[in-house]
């Protein structure tokens, strides 16, 4: 798939960490394909996961009183938003493909990572009232959450303590991804890499090139609410 372009927005500190090495992967199987791939690394970029009044440059709309929602908004129109979300939503506007590689932190991605998907993700940009869902403006794109937990495979089903995975997917993949328009594919998840053993993190990492061997092909997955919860 020469020409197609991929972003990896990749939150974890450590380069040598499962995360890295399934980010690695990523790169040299897609730079293999011919993709122009682009790494957003968070933590080397020392990347700010505040939403603040430092995100609009000159004059706020209001400022008797901050709304971060109507501000962004009203900065994104006038091109006035700060130059680092601006660089992030250039890069997201190129990708054919976004690939979110992280651990899993509360249920949910690292702080970091959920402050790239509140300061990038504005409105204007990435979806206007009433074009979300079904309208929303990423449907050219593909976005897929690639992560790692401490918790089992076995851990995270319905009726287990840990509960289905697919309801820790649902404010992600459908109120983040979905909500911007974009086709969402199926998740590759890495269950416990902290328990595996050598061969079996080995196997983890090969499986995650194999796969992106043919991630052209791959169809979205029906994001409806049972898909989640039935
Ligand atoms: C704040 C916080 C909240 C958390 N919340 C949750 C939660 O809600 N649910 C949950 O399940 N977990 C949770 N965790 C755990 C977290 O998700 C896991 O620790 C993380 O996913 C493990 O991934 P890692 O990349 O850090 O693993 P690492 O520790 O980096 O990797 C495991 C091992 O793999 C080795 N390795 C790296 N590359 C390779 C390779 N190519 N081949 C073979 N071995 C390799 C590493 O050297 C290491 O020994 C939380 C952790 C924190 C800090």
């Amino acid at each position: 798939m020469a020409g197609k372009r991929v972003l990896i927005v990749y939150a974890h500190q450590e380069p040598k960490s499962m995360n890295g090495s399934l980010k690695d992967a990523a790169v040299t199987e897609l730079s293999r394909q011919g993709c122009q791939v682009t790494v957003s690394d968070l933590y080397a970029m020392n990347f700010e996961p505040r939403a603040t009044k430092n995100d609009i440059v000159g004059a706020l709309s209001n400022p008797k009183s901050f709304n971060y929602a109507v501000e962004t908004y009203e900065a994104y129109k006038k091109q006035s938003l700060s130059s680092d979300v601006v660089e992030e939503q250039k890069k997201l506007q190129e990708a054919d493909l976004v690939i979110f590689q992280f651990p899993l932190y509360w249920y949910s991605v690292p702080a970091i990572l959920k402050g790239w998907i509140d300061r990038v993700l504005c409105q204007g940009f990435a979806y206007e009232i009433p074009k979300y869902f079904k309208n929303g403006f990423f449907q050219n794109k593909s976005a897929l959450l690639s992560f790692t937990t401490a918790g089992t495979a076995e851990m995270y089903f319905k009726k287990e303590y840990a509960g289905d995975i697919r309801y820790i997917l649902w404010p992600l993949q459908h109120g983040v991804l979905h909500f911007c328009g974009f086709k969402v594919l199926t998740p590759q998840i890495n269950y416990a890499p902290e328990r595996a053993s050598e061969d079996k993190r080995k196997e983890m990492v090969t499986s995650w090139s194999r796969r992106l061997e043919t991630i052209w092909d791959e169809k979205p997955i029906d994001c409806s609410l049972s898909w989640y919860f039935e």
